[in-house]
């Protein structure tokens, strides 16, 4: 079974991780700046992170021979504070031509504050200008359907956002038809506690059909599976699925959305 990991972060995981996601037929890795679990304390601290994404953890990966994608920005959670969002955001352009970057992520909201909307909108409009593909992250608290209305409307009031080069990510039964309706692509998430587990996103592509549409582990530094694409792989085939229905899900889609990068390329086969 052959997939692409679209969202782990790698950074908090360990070379066991990339060798069994090699092992198990991984094609390429792709990695959205996210939370470290704690504040970083100022800017320099993500111009480091930022350096760790597009230099140092694409060696890590490569030592097992996975090709590794980023995505930048400043995540969510340290939007309150909106001097540091600045400085920040700032820091990003420099990075965009890195030849592993993809685009801007997991840009979105957490608490659905009115600072974290206003950072949102601050990084939509640097890809924009920029013309990067965005990876948003929606709410996992109880007002995900809130968020998830909150990004959908800022993006589709700016004129400029294609909904077809946008992922809608960690949507569930209540808000991937919000994502789908609208044009965008939209990501489920598999996590062993709490998101989506791969029996649940089995029926949302039997309610809602496989058209864009992708999932992904979100592995990072908390509890979560590295290996959960090609289990939930394992569990539309034990499903009825087609050999050729879950290569289209793990690996076909999130080649053909990353792809409207030209940087990002899989190693030739
Ligand atoms: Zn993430």
């Amino acid at each position: 079974m052959r997939f692409i990991e679209p969202h782990a972060h790698m950074v908090s995981r360990t070379t066991d991780d990339y060798l069994a996601l090699a092992a198990a037929g991984c094609e390429a890795v792709c990695e959205p700046a996210f939370w470290a679990g704690f504040d970083r304390g100022s800017a320099e601290g993500f111009h480091d992170y930022f350096c760790q994404l597009t230099a140092h953890e694409p060696r890590r990966a490569a030592k097992f021979g996975l090709p590794h994608f980023a995505w930048l920005c400043l995540n969510p959670k340290e939007a309150e504070d909106l001097k540091l969002a600045a400085e920040v955001i700032e820091l990003i352009p420099k990075f965009l031509d890195c030849p592993n970057v993809l685009g801007i992520g997991e840009i979105g909201l957490n608490r659905n504050s009115r600072n974290e909307l206003k950072v949102f909108e601050q990084q939509v409009d640097l890809a924009a200008r920029y013309q990067q593909l965005i990876l948003v992250h929606t709410p996992h608290l109880e007002d995900k359907l809130k968020g998830t209305r909150l990004i959908i409307d800022a993006l589709q009031s700016d004129r400029r956002i294609n909904p077809a080069r946008v992922i809608i990510d960690h949507v569930e039964e209540h808000t991937i038809a919000l994502a789908l309706e609208a044009g965008f692509w939209a990501g489920m998430t598999l996590y062993p506690e709490s998101k989506c587990t791969a029996a649940r996103a089995v029926d949302m592509i039997e309610a809602y059909g496989a058209e864009r549409l992708w999932m992904n582990s979100a592995c990072d530094w908390g509890v979560s599976v590295p290996l959960a694409v090609p289990r939930a792989g394992l569990e539309m085939r034990r499903r009825g699925h087609s050999a050729a229905a879950v290569d289209r899900m793990l690996h076909g889609n999130p080649a053909e959305f990353l792809g409207q990068s030209p940087k990002f390329k899989l190693a030739p086969e």
